[in-house]
């Protein structure tokens, strides 16, 4: 008997995976929640009162932190992280590659000749890592190399536990020396507050006096695959690109639509219950679990939180999920589309502003005041995505969602708002100018007459829409699974505070004129309804008539990448990131060449380790099956006598087919390499950029196809990758 192959040897260790232990006795969620954070309880038990009180202050109103208070705050966090076996701590911060960085310090000291553990204030409160080697965007060459981080009192230090004690990781902002952020943290803190006084605005027109600002809120459904860590391992493409560059469709894919909320299976029911214990003490409330659409595809949802800290969460719940699918030896898949012809992964950022008394400002409410109110923020976010619309775009553009958007299974490029029957009727009759009949038991009935009455329970739902309201929420789901979501909550909320700014200048010149503030309100809202009316589609945003139905109301369709980006660059998409003081010129400038270098680099490598995986185990392969049938072609030619002449003809045929493939994947490969070659000359990163999108995405497909084609000709134990339908199945 041969020996097994190296695929089959990995069928045969995840076979024998079995057994996996019980925990019979399982702690409450609430045993063990936030024990690794550094909370407000236990700021509460472990700070003096009056240090206590000035940290809480300091993070209610978003203020930065007297350096006076630090080093109480500094030893108070030492103590309580050494407790818990802490040995180092780090400022952890959110580059612009999407990651997050860290960079442990311990917190011994010299004291006299004693070595001893000290966290000082100014150590808490300020980092100097070395810039240098983050991506920039040029910014290395404008600013000094070094940079610093600084930390954010308003999401909470926590621990991360290692093999032999833990570290305490202290959320940070990254901030050159001449004070550029160099972070994705710190635009998304600057259009909070942008944001916070724009609307704080709204709330003071309708009389409330009481509240003192606006925050913005989001809740992160993060999609992600697992597969077996063996296959993994045998997928350099995987490993090194994300997704899978060659591999033959498997005869069941999603057809069945068995996988979306089926049962969980076992294997992976215990590494979700295992991340969700360690997210549960890291302060993440991880709340929802489900099968996806796809084989071997699933979702975490936790409770929403302040923008910044809901941010900070998604990244940690990515990294968990990473760790805790390692540990159960498997292997998470972030990317946006690891299979082709397979739905990809996406993440559903749901957002919303409620103000510092906890109320949703999105929430319709009971009084003609607050329904009123509810408008002008609503019909602001319309008029936000009207007018950026392309930079809502932008903000979730990169190689791994080009795969998704537009492809049937998420929504496409273009952005588009879903409100729901009723919403839309209510504005329809602001249009009209009259007011909305009260309509069955939906309707909350007003008493002033000029007011439209508004609904208070959405329930129909569109899943094909970019950007839907919720109820209480938007959900913005074209966001990349793969991404940081600050980018497009930062660029959300900016755009909103802009129209917001916008309307309220309108209503406030209406006001002036003498208008009683009411019909002020109501004036300008009407406008704003009928302006920005083409962006309202309550329709399949999947289908061909959408496409044209946009194109003819003149909205932006841009499917690309290396094309969304130019939305950054527009003048007055500068002009608003600036108004709101999210963005200096330098800051996006850099931002964008970032974007562009990200984006060409991921196609770089796509290249090369696809034309590594041709060269050193596609061909090599097709070559042991084109020996084979050379000699079986040349035994039953020698033969013929016995079994006839024509007896070696297929044979022969399928050797010039593999032949013919083979020879064509090599020409595929090599047109493939003269693209990257001609692409490598533009020495303009955006016509760089935009010519490998032209060129080198077609080109990869088109390498791909003789090595699906030949995935499905040669013997099975001569394939040497992992096949869909063993990655996407097997577990
Ligand atoms: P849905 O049925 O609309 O998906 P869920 O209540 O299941 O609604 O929420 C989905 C996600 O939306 C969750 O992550 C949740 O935390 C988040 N979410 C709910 N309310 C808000 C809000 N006010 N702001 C931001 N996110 C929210
Ligand atoms: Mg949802």
């Amino acid at each position: 008997m041969s020996k097994p192959t190296v695929r089959e040897e990995v069928l045969i260790k995840i076979a024998s995976n079995g057994k996996i232990p019980i925990d019979p006795n399982p702690e409450r969620p609430t045993e063990h929640f936030g024990s690794n954070t550094f909370n407000d309880k236990v700021m509460r038990e472990h700070l003096p009162k009056d240090v206590y009180k000035k940290l809480r202050d300091t993070i209610s109103k978003g203020e930065k932190l007297d350096i006076g208070i630090a080093n109480t705050v500094a030893h108070a966090m030492k103590e309580w992280a050494i407790n818990k076996g802490v040995s180092h701590y780090t400022h952890w911060f959110q580059p612009q590659t999407g990651l997050t960085a860290e960079k442990h310090d311990s917190f011994l000291e010299y004291d006299d000749q004693n070595v001893i553990e000290r966290f000082k204030g100014s150590q808490l409160v300020q980092g100097e890592p070395d810039a240098s080697s983050f991506p920039s965007g040029g910014a290395r060459t404008t600013f000094e190399a070094r940079g610093y981080t600084m930390w954010d009192p308003s999401s909470p230090a926590f621990i991360v536990d290692g093999p032999k004690g833990g570290i305490l990781c202290i959320p940070s902002l990254f901030i050159s020396y001449t004070g550029e952020a160099l972070d994705k943290k710190t635009p998304l803190l600057r259009s909070m507050d942008a944001l916070s006084r724009s609307a704080t605005k709204v709330l003071r027109l309708f009389g409330n006096q009481k509240v003192k600002r606006v925050v913005t809120t989001i809740g992160t459904e993060q999609e992600y695959f697992l597969i077996d860590k063996a296959f993994y391992y045998l997928r350099p493409d995987l490993q090194l690109t994300g997704r899978t560059l060659l591999g033959a469709p498997s005869p069941k894919g999603q057809q069945l639509d068995d996988h979306y909320f089926g049962s969980i299976k076992e294997r992976v029911l215990a590494f979700m219950q295992d991340a969700e214990h360690e997210l549960y003490k890291l302060g993440v409330p991880a709340t929802t679990r489900h099968n996806e659409v796809a084989p071997h595809q699933f979702e975490i949802a936790p409770i929403f939180a302040e923008a910044n800290v809901g941010a900070d969460r998604n990244q940690i719940i990515m990294e968990v999920l990473k760790k805790i699918a390692n540990r159960h030896g498997l292997a998470l898949l972030l990317h946006e589309k690891p299979f082709a012809g397979i739905n990809g992964s996406g993440k559903h950022n749901n957002w919303s502003i409620s103000d510092s008394e906890g109320n949703n400002l999105l929430d319709p409410g009971d009084t003609p005041e607050q329904n009123l109110q509810f408008l002008v923020f609503l019909i602001a976010i319309l008029q936000a995505v009207y007018k950026y619309g392309g930079l809502l775009r932008m903000s979730i553009a990169s190689a791994g969602n080009d795969h998704r958007l537009g492809a049937n299974e998420a929504p496409p490029a273009i952005i588009s708002v879903f409100l729901g029957e009723r919403l839309s009727t209510i504005l329809n009759d602001i249009k009209k100018g009259k007011r909305t009949k009260k309509a069955e038991d939906y309707i909350i009935d007003l008493g002033i007459d000029k007011i439209p009455a508004i609904l208070r329970d959405n329930t129909d739902r569109n899943r094909t829409s970019p950007f839907a309201f919720t109820g209480q929420k938007f959900e913005f789901r074209a966001v990349g699974s793969s991404a940081s979501v600050s980018l497009p909550n930062t660029i959300l909320s900016a755009a909103v505070a802009d129209s917001i700014d916008q309307i309220l200048n309108e209503i406030d010149d209406e006001i002036a004129k003498g208008l009683p503030r009411d019909d002020s309100v109501l004036k300008v809202l009407q406008k704003y309804v009928k302006e920005t009316e083409p962006i309202r589609f309550e329709g399949n945003n999947y289908s061909k008539e959408w496409e044209k139905e946009a194109a003819r109301r003149g909205l932006p369709n841009v499917r690309k990448t290396a094309y969304a980006l130019d939305f950054f660059k527009s003048p007055e998409n500068i002009e608003m990131l600036k108004r709101q003081g999210v963005y200096s010129e330098i800051e996006i400038e850099n931002r964008y060449n970032t974007k562009l270098e990200q984006y060409i680099t991921a196609l770089e490598i796509e290249k090369q380790t696809l034309c590594d995986l041709v060269q050193t185990r596609v061909i090599p392969a097709a070559l042991e099956f084109q020996n084979q049938l050379i000699q079986v072609i040349n035994g039953l030619k020698s033969l013929d006598e016995v079994v006839g002449e024509e007896a070696f003809k297929e044979q022969a045929a399928l050797l010039k087919t593999v032949t013919d493939l083979m020879h064509q994947l090599r020409q595929n490969c090599a047109d493939l390499e003269s693209a990257v070659h001609k692409g490598e000359a533009f020495t303009d990163l955006s016509q760089k950029a935009k010519f490998f999108s032209d060129h080198i995405t077609v080109a990869l497909d088109q390498v791909r196809q003789p090595a699906d084609a030949l995935e499905q000709i040669l013997p099975d134990n001569l394939w040497p990758l992992p096949k869909y339908s063993e990655m996407l199945f097997i577990m």
